[in-house]
């Protein structure tokens, strides 16, 4: 059984370029755009009642996408009791026939692509090309997890019995998972955690981003029509509040969240707190993600790579480029040419295929960026318009800062700071991007062996990109996740993350 030998291959997606591909599409997703689908608390086959609130799309604030009922506090206690009850029968029924429901859901996921693309543009405001790329991630992790539950949760063969005995090591679920997801990836993070923890032989109460429930609700649907019993997988829309009570409850017995360092940090005294048992936090947090470029960097490449690593998906990435640390001899041209690259992108209505960068996800977010913005304002070195609409758009800037520390916290958007530094100063810059404390991804372009081997020592950082963009991690290629004040370690979409859901037994007969 090879760690790293895939027994699958990760999806084709859609080829947007084939005009007779995207002309059909175009017109189904312009068609899907009359409904209004409604989200709400799914615990076990009973569905939450309550007043139902609107969801809104990021672009347009006058455009109703569906509406959403939250769950309130009395219904994690209900999902958690369902769940506990059935969890023991779902680990013993064996991973064969758990990882056939994510098959499958998988498959749904692709059969239903047009409704799935639909909702993560107009409740996520995602592009196209993004919610292409989203829907991909999602149907990779259901069987690259599928695939990886098979290879490591089918019994082994015994171990060594030196005296005779028999020694078998065996793997089962923990018991109820609270999956706690973000609004940046609302099917991929989404169904990843939950793929995961299903795999592993757990129950799992999702509860999705306030803000994108409602392509939560469908994934949960899918799933469960692909297998997965509804007393399994529960689904719990709505705020802090919900995920705080779910998190407290003493019948959760480990929780896979994705989220800020601060709610992470909140969770993990919550868990320490109660009096249920000790169980761990999966936790994928934010970054202060930087590239570091030296003057034998090819100045094209690192001008596309550039752009896409700091405004695609609007900038809306933990793995998004932050900081830039551009070498001085090479800066100036540099920024020329990536200015000049960011001036021909588009900002807008991410339904149109001509948009390159979308909005942000509410006014929350475009307050806080754009307080950022004018704080850096006289430090501006690049700023493109944005649409006048009722939408929540943030204006893509670059910014000259003396460092990374002059940062005080993580912008999540379309926002990206640059550096210079010299040719002595590269374990300098090392240092700094270190002492942020956070390790998510970290950008390379040299073609000097020693610079690249030099970083890579050195830098605490949990993906390293060489002369390429940042983002993206490819299911079962580059397994995603960071160190330090970017989480708690595991990585999705790669071979150690099922263990960490799962408990070991260890059964010894004797002759
Ligand atoms: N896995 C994504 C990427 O590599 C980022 C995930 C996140 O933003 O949480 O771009």
């Amino acid at each position: 059984k090879d760690l790293f030998a895939p027994s699958r291959v990760n999806s084709a997606g859609i080829e947007l370029s084939d005009p007779l591909v995207r002309g059909p599409l175009m017109a189904r997703l312009a068609a899907l755009e009359a409904n209004t689908p409604k989200a709400a608390p799914m615990i076990g086959k009973t569905s939450g009642k309550g007043k139902a609130k609107p969801v809104t799309a990021p672009f347009d604030r006058n455009i109703v996408v569906g509406t959403v009922i939250e769950a309130d506090a009395g219904a994690v206690d209900q999902a958690v009791r369902l769940a506990q009850a059935l969890q023991p029968d779902w680990d013993a029924a064996g991973v064969d026939r758990r990882a056939a429901a994510l098959d499958k859901a998988a498959d749904l996921y692709e059969a239903h692509s047009d409704e799935l693309l639909s909702l993560c543009v107009r409740e996520a405001g995602k592009t196209l090309g993004d919610a292409i790329l989203e829907l991909r991630e999602a149907v990779d992790f259901l069987r690259y997890y599928a695939a990886e539950a098979r290879r490591q949760f089918t019994p082994a063969d015994p171990l060594p019995g030196p005296t005779g005995e028999s020694n078998i090591l065996s793997l089962h679920g923990r018991g109820v998972i609270a999956a706690i997801s973000p609004w940046n990836f609302p099917l991929a993070i989404f169904t990843g955690q939950v793929a995961a923890a299903l795999a592993a032989g757990n129950a799992v109460i999702a509860k999705p981003a306030g803000q994108t429930p409602l392509i939560a609700a469908r994934a949960v649907e899918l799933l469960r029509q692909a297998g997965v019993p509804a007393d399994i997988l529960h689904l719990l829309p709505g705020g802090g509040d919900v995920g705080a009570a779910l998190v407290a409850h003493e019948g959760i017995s480990g929780v896979v969240f994705t989220g800020s360092t601060r709610t992470a940090r909140a969770i993990n005294l919550m868990l320490a707190q109660r009096n249920g048992p000790i169980v761990p936090l999966i936790a994928e947090t934010g970054g202060q993600n930087a590239m570091i470029v030296d003057s034998s960097a090819l100045p094209e490449q690192v001008t596309r790579d550039v752009v896409q690593s700091a405004f695609q998906s609007a900038g809306q990435r933990c793995s998004a480029l932050r900081v830039l640390y551009l070498q001085d001899d090479i800066a100036d041209a540099t920024l020329e040419m990536i200015s000049g690259a960011m001036r021909a992108l588009t900002v807008g209505d991410p339904r149109l295929l001509s948009t390159d960068i979308g909005p942000v996800i509410d006014a929350d977010a475009r307050k806080s960026l754009q307080d950022h913005s004018a704080a850096l304002a006289a430090s501006t070195l690049c700023k493109l318009p944005v649409p006048a609409t009722q939408g929540d758009f943030v204006a893509p800037a670059i910014f000259s800062i003396l460092a990374i520390g002059a940062l005080d916290k993580e912008n999540f958007g379309p926002l990206l700071h640059v550096v210079r530094w010299s040719a002595d100063g590269l374990d300098g810059v090392i240092d700094a991007i270190n002492a942020t404390g956070f390790g998510l991804t970290l950008g390379v372009h040299s073609r000097i062996d020693t610079v690249i081997e030099r970083v890579t020592a050195r830098a605490r950082v949990g993906n390293i990109y060489v002369n390429r963009n940042q983002i993206g991690a490819v299911v079962g290629s580059q397994p995603f996740g960071g160190e330090g004040l970017s989480g708690t370690g595991p990585k999705a979409g790669g071979p150690h993350y099922l263990a960490r859901f799962a408990t070991e037994r260890t059964v010894c007969v004797d002759t």
